[in-house]
């Protein structure tokens, strides 16, 4: 069996060096916001080159969180892609604001320039730019339109750690910048967790506040805030792999390129990668015709091989966030793509046999 992600895998290689983090926490005595946590969000800034990142409970919170620093809520619209995690929009909701639904570009599953505009009315005050698969958005656009217009740029780089896009990383380029460390993100927790990146130190002590009951240094409410917190266990970990990160891209790199190579005759689009951009690749999404979706997938699977759809319904097409909004990139997509299997720790022999399993679909489709 050839899994689609493999976070055990990462577990298996830096057990020891793991462990002995979690023992460390264990027995200092100190379990909440403590200095595992203070010394990841400063290694996680450092890497991203911000000046502050602020630990959260996940990848959903730090979105919300980021909204709400910036007095997002009822009434205020946030232009976002349908096209993307439930997680994204589920952010928005939970503010009380309104998602408005824009549509992707066929290139790079990201959100189109020309359709965010279109949806900018008098009640926008925020674009979330998600960087989907591990494919930066287009940012030069999105900051001219969003400067234009005076919105805040949210980078939702959940699925983008250690992107780049002319060499300044995800989450550094937009007002602020929100990531999960789910356990199969690229840099996953074994739990949940999340984080913040931002470059107005206003900000960083508002999403401090509100990340602990609107407290401030004194430990008084000063505002409504949540508990939404970095476990301290699982920033112990994040520091163990955060140093390991960039040499895992690497690897999906190289994975992502062995496919691109191998499929070129293939009536399959592989991935492109947006021009200055380096992908992270935390999925290797292809399209195929509609009609062969489903059975490359069912065929994959009966070879042992576990592929995904990300995503299968688009948020809008979702009962809670129903919107009779138009579609066309995504409502196309939606029925062609597949997620193959691709992670640090993935054999070559296992994606060969990958690569096989694909080329015999169409050979025997013939
Ligand atoms: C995973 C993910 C999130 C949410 O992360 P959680 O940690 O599960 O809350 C948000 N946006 C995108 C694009 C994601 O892939």
């Amino acid at each position: 069996m050839i899994p689609f992600a493999s976070p055990h895998s990462q577990y298996k290689k830096l057990s020891k060096e793991i462990q002995a983090a979690i023992r460390l926490v264990l027995t200092s005595g100190e379990y909440i916001l403590g200095p595992q946590v203070d010394s990841f969000e400063k290694e996680f800034a450092a890497y991203l080159n911000v000046p502050d990142v602020v630990g959260c409970a996940n990848g959903t919170d730090a979105l919300m969180l980021a909204l709400r620093a910036h007095n997002i809520g009822v009434g205020d619209e946030v232009i976002i892609p349908s096209h993307t995690a439930t997680a994204s929009v589920a952010a928005v909701s939970i503010c009380g604001a309104t998602p408005i639904f824009a549509d992707i570009e066929l290139d790079y599953y990201t959100l189109d320039i020309r359709d965010v505009m279109r949806k900018c009315t008098s009640r926008t005050k925020a674009i979330i730019a998600v960087h989907l698969y591990g494919q930066p958005a287009n940012m030069k656009e999105l900051l001219s339109v969003a400067r234009k217009h005076n919105l805040i740029l949210i980078e939702d780089c959940a699925q983008a750690v250690g992107s780049a896009i002319n060499g300044q990383k995800l989450g550094s380029i937009g007002d602020i910048g929100c990531f999960s460390f789910f356990p199969t993100k690229n840099l996953g927790a074994f739990g949940d967790a999340g984080a913040v990146a931002c470059r107005n130190p206003a900000i960083a002590v508002r999403l401090k506040r509100l990340r602990q009951y609107g407290w401030n240094e004194e430990r008084i409410s000063v505002e409504s805030g949540l508990n939404s917190r970095l476990d301290e266990l699982q920033a112990a970990i994040l520091r163990v792999k955060l140093p390991r990160l960039d040499a895992n891209n690497e690897e999906r790199l190289i994975q992502a390129n062995r496919y691109h190579s191998a499929f070129l005759k293939l009536p399959v689009r592989s991935p492109l990668v947006r021009p200055g951009a380096l992908h992270s690749y935390h999925l290797f999404v292809i399209r195929v015709a509609a009609c062969d979706r489903d059975l490359l997938v069912s065929y994959l699977a009966k070879k042992g091989i576990k592929c995904g759809i990300h995503y299968a319904t688009p948020v809008h097409k979702m009962p809670y966030f129903a919107s009779k909004v138009a579609l066309p990139n995504t409502e196309k997509i939606v029925n062609e793509i597949v997620s193959l299997p691709l992670f640090p720790g993935l054999k070559l022999h296992e994606q060969k046999r990958v690569i096989t399993a694909v080329h015999s679909f169409f050979d025997e489709k013939m």
